[in-house]
């Protein structure tokens, strides 16, 4: 299953989820009920699982859109199956999500047992479709916890076989799981940030050098101007220009996902085939580039991630500057910027 949450991680749900389904995907993994329904009024019909329990006011719109839910408490399983016989659902999916060392949500190892009955007791409106986990530290290849947590889950399952439960499919492994553990794949596994090119981390480059990023993002120059040695410029008069120089403006800000704190990491853009300094703080819609001596026009090309003639910004390359990740830098790109599924960039259309 592909995981398109935070509205595909900035890529744009709908179309992500549309082009790995028709590139052989079995379904989706969503975070919230709002985002699964999203899918489903599109006219997405495949599986789409919600990774976590819901507050129960949404427990309505999950079955009604036959979303498959995840359980860890036996209160949400009976308020899933309640809702289940309210609408006359027979066998509404749950996967049973067991907590092997993450500590974020999931059951205890020893109340799976209890869960699996639980579900089984609340046939016909519930059926059990799978258990999984979810690995805390499979980006750190060399860690031992992937191993131990692995074997948790391995206990947890021959548990519910030996109680005579079907657990259904089994599934463990995010991106990073994916590809460095191979123990970790088993019936089905929930990519995320490997579907969209981008390594899990920077220490994954090697592993990872087949990747392709789907993603882009390209803006325009739209303003050119000198400004002499002894000047500043932006919020805060915060850099100050020792010789004379052209900056370019680019009309894009934090508030389409470009960190305000970029420029003071050293963040680049390409103009012209050559990486330029971002000066001065970025602004709401807009920041601006130093170009020394080379000049540029109005329209030129800025790209902020992407390649440009020999040149790549990737989102791992913010996100090491910042001391993030690259998830963070392209889930926070914003509804504002228009998103382009043409395939090609803007360079190769010149
Ligand atoms: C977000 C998420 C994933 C996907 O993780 P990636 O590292 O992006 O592949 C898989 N499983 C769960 C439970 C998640 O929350």
């Amino acid at each position: 299953m592909v995981v398109v949450k935070a509205n595909g991680y900035g890529h744009g749900a709908v179309r992500v989820a549309e082009a790995a389904l028709e590139a052989g995907a079995h379904g989706l993994c969503v975070a919230l009920v709002q985002e699964g329904v999203e899918l489903r009024r599109a006219g997405i019909e495949a599986p789409i699982l919600v990774l976590s329990e819901q507050p129960r006011d949404q427990v309505g719109e999950l079955v009604a859109h036959g979303l498959i839910a995840t359980a860890y408490t036996v209160a949400f399983i009976d308020a899933l199956a309640d809702e289940a016989r309210r609408r006359d659902v027979v066998g509404q999916e749950v996967h049973l999500k067991v907590d092997t060392g993450m500590n974020r949500v999931g059951a205890r190892p020893d109340a799976v047992v209890e869960l699996g009955g639980r579900v089984l007791a609340r046939s016909p409106q519930l059926s059990l479709g799978g258990v999984f986990t979810h690995l805390a530290c499979a980006d750190d290849v060399a860690s031992p916890v992937t191993a131990d947590q692995i074997r948790r889950f391995d206990a947890v399952v021959d548990e519910l076989r030996h109680a005579g439960v079907d657990p259904g499919w089994l599934h463990l492994a995010n991106s990073a799981g994916a590809i460095a553990h191979s123990d970790a794949r088993r019936d089905m596994v929930r990519v995320g940030i490997a579907m969209y090119g981008i390594a899990p981390d920077p220490s994954m480059d090697a592993m990872c050098a087949t990747l392709r990023p789907a993603l882009g993002l390209v803006s325009r120059v739209s303003f050119v101007k000198t400004v002499n040695a002894g000047e500043s410029i932006s919020y805060g008069h915060r850099h100050r220009f020792d010789r004379t120089t052209n900056v370019a403006t680019v009309p894009i800000g934090y508030a389409d996902g470009v960190p305000r704190r970029l420029s003071a990491v050293g963040g680049e853009v390409l103009i012209g085939g050559r990486r330029r300094p971002i000066v001065g703080v970025v602004t709401m819609d807009q920041l601006m580039v130093d170009m020394g001596d080379d000049r540029c026009a109005i329209g030129d090309e800025v790209v902020l991630i992407g390649r440009q003639g020999d040149e790549v910004v990737t989102a791992n390359d913010w996100g090491t500057a910042l001391g993030t990740i690259g998830y963070e830098i392209v889930c926070a790109l914003s509804a504002r910027l228009p998103r382009d599924y043409s395939g090609e960039t803007p360079s190769d259309t010149q």
